[in-house]
């Protein structure tokens, strides 16, 4: 069995540093491609309110044979749900979905500064609540910006263990990662093969014939040895397999630098100054 290291989170609980993600994974799929992953030996899944296979997750891991204790699950705030009364909701409903009474991390999905009067700090008072009462085991953000999170740090009484943004060769968040680091706030790479864009570059494939992996495995393998936390996702059986196999081969200082020097400062996502997708 592949042994992921685990990273530890400024409240000293340990996550692992390598899961499955499963954004734009329909929910009649979402049972088999998870029970592959835990088979495959994953046992970190990341999900969200918004991509609406949390209930299909809780079963695959339910049904896998695996303690519910042993796999870390993050799922994420709805975009529609940021006031305080409404995050309560969403929370319980989450919990209900997944079928455990407590998660290991849950984040506020989006920060949408242009929406609820700017007021995220509400939303996050009300994680602050569920980490407190123990049924988040851990609490953080996702693309939230320094300035962002700086807000928090001023108003809220928690620091997020953990903030999730899109970084991969293409958009190597130098600035936001290395405050994320200054400030003890560690980093998860969401998309981090771009959805699959940055597996036919060059550079990409010169090294993944050098080391004998493929070029997937060499993505996954920067992101491990820059230190973030990362889940690509997949449906396909062997390539759910094939992203795990990541922790047999090390790539060289000169390899890390190279691939971090592909970045074009492009996204494949949103720009969260800007994003204000509310779901009806
Ligand atoms: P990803 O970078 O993981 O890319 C997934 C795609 O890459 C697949 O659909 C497939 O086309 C391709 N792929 C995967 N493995 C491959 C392989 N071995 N060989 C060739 N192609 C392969 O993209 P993602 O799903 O957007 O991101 C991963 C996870 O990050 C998501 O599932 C989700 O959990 C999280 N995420 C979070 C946010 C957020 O706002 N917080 C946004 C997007 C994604």
């Amino acid at each position: 069995m592949t042994v992921v290291p685990d990273i530890m989170l400024n409240n000293g609980n340990a996550i692992p540093q390598f899961g499955f993600g499963v954004f734009q994974i329909e929910p009649d799929d979402t049972f088999d491609a998870v029970t592959t992953a835990l088979q495959a030996g994953y046992r970190h899944i990341d999900t969200a309110e918004m991509y609406g296979n949390e209930r299909q997750v809780g079963d695959a891991i339910a049904k896998s044979g695996v303690d519910r204790g042993e796999v870390f699950v993050t799922s994420k705030l709805s975009n529609a749900c940021h006031r305080p009364d409404d995050a309560r909701r969403a929370f319980d409903a989450t919990l209900e979905a997944i079928g455990s009474d407590y998660i290991d991390l849950f984040l506020i999905h989006w920060p949408l500064p242009t929406r609820y009067d700017g007021d995220y700090v509400s939303t996050w008072g009300t994680l602050e609540e569920f980490y407190r009462d123990g049924r988040a085991r851990s609490v953080g953000v996702s693309n939230f910006q320094p300035r962002h999170l700086r807000r928090l740090h001023t108003d809220g009484e928690i620091p997020p263990a953990v903030n999730q943004i899109e970084v991969h060769p293409y958009f190597t968040q130098d600035g936001v990662r290395a405050f994320c680091g200054e400030h003890q706030i560690t980093v998860e790479a969401w998309s981090p093969l771009a959805q699959g864009r940055v597996l036919g570059d060059p550079t990409i494939d010169e090294i993944a014939r050098r080391t004998g992996k493929t070029p997937a495995q060499v993505v996954l393998r920067w992101h491990i040895e820059r230190g973030d936390i990362v889940f690509p996702k997949s449906v396909t059986p062997q390539r759910i397999r094939e992203n795990i196999g990541i922790f047999d081969f090390e790539l060289s200082g000169e390899d890390v630098e190279a691939i971090a020097a592909l970045n074009r400062d492009e996204r494949t996502g949103p720009d969260p100054d800007k994003f204000d997708f509310v779901p009806s």
